[in-house]
């Protein structure tokens, strides 16, 4: 049994996904998705995502909006704040991407980390979707955790360039969840939301002052508030040179920052799922490295 985990759990594989090109240039050419899949299996097995049961994401969206979105009945204002066209597979990786942030989330309650090498589609409203998130994966799994009694104090670390806005507001009510988000203050979305916590910083902001924020601002609030469960969203697009993000971190730096986390859940004992979230760096290979590194790291840690 042990001898299949870690694990991770990756929608990259579907159907869905392997449908066409990417809907966005700045997404990953199908032929490097192989190389880091390749990479990624060679570290620990792959499993194909779970397709999510529609209930679950009812806990958290509109039930009239995802009815509308799974008839296509989308306005071109809603595919603008998508950020591409609606199609049956907007839906469908939405689903395999949650799933499989569930399924990860199983993964880490029964063996303490739980690995999507997707979700992160922390953009997502309770009934409107924006910025490349159709569902909040992160916060389906957390209320699932909250409805089953699983977890009463859950941390949503989001160090994805971009402001966790969707998971704020939907989160913002929930005093069994903290969020923290650290992000560019001058990258999208424009209109920030407030999280638990919110560090902002300036463009260009390197390893050294990353890092320093992240000890100085971030571990206190995390150690503070003792989760009994923990989301990582460990965004790949604060690296210099992403075409979506305006910081300025090097590999060396990423893996830093993602070898912290995990010294922080593992030598507390709290149960982690890492989602990947955004990466759209402007070289393939600078992007598919830091993913491969994101997992060396939780395996250097946790296996
Ligand atoms: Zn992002």
């Amino acid at each position: 049994m042990y001898s299949s985990f870690p694990r991770a759990w990756t929608a990259y594989q579907s159907a869905a996904y392997a449908a066409g090109p990417p809907p966005r240039r700045q997404f990953l050419p199908r032929e490097f998705v192989e190389r880091l899949l390749a990479g990624a299996e060679a570290r620990l097995p792959l499993l194909d995502a779970p397709r999510l049961d529609w209930a679950h994401a009812e806990r958290v969206h509109d039930p009239a909006y995802l009815a509308r979105w799974r008839r296509g009945e989308v306005t071109r204002a809603e595919e603008r704040a998508l950020g591409f066209p609606w199609n049956e597979a907007v839906v469908e990786r939405g689903l395999l991407s949650s799933g499989a942030t569930l399924a990860a989330t199983r993964d880490a309650l029964a063996h303490g980390l739980g690995l999507n090498l997707g979700g992160g589609t922390h953009h997502a409203y309770r009934d409107r979707a924006e910025g490349f998130s159709f569902l909040n994966d992160v916060v389906i799994s957390a209320r699932w955790l909250l409805d089953h009694g699983h977890a009463r104090r859950i941390l949503i670390l989001d160090l994805d360039v971009h402001q966790g806005n969707g998971t704020a507001a939907l989160l913002a009510d929930e005093p069994q969840a903290l969020t923290i988000s650290v992000h560019g203050a001058n990258n999208y979305p424009f209109q920030k939301e407030q999280s638990g916590l919110d560090v902002a910083l300036p463009d260009g902001t390197a390893d050294e002052a990353y890092l320093a924020a992240l000890d100085e601002v971030v571990a206190p609030a995390v150690h503070a508030f003792r989760p009994d469960f923990a989301f990582y969203l460990a965004g790949a697009d604060v690296l210099e040179g992403d075409q979506l993000g305006r910081l300025a971190l090097t590999p060396a730096g990423v893996r830093e920052r993602d070898g912290r986390v995990f010294g922080w859940a593992a030598r507390a004992g709290t149960p982690l799922v890492t989602v990947m979230a955004g990466g759209y760096n402007r070289d393939p290979q600078t992007l598919i490295q830091t993913r491969l590194g994101t997992l060396d790291a939780a395996l250097a840690v946790f296996a």
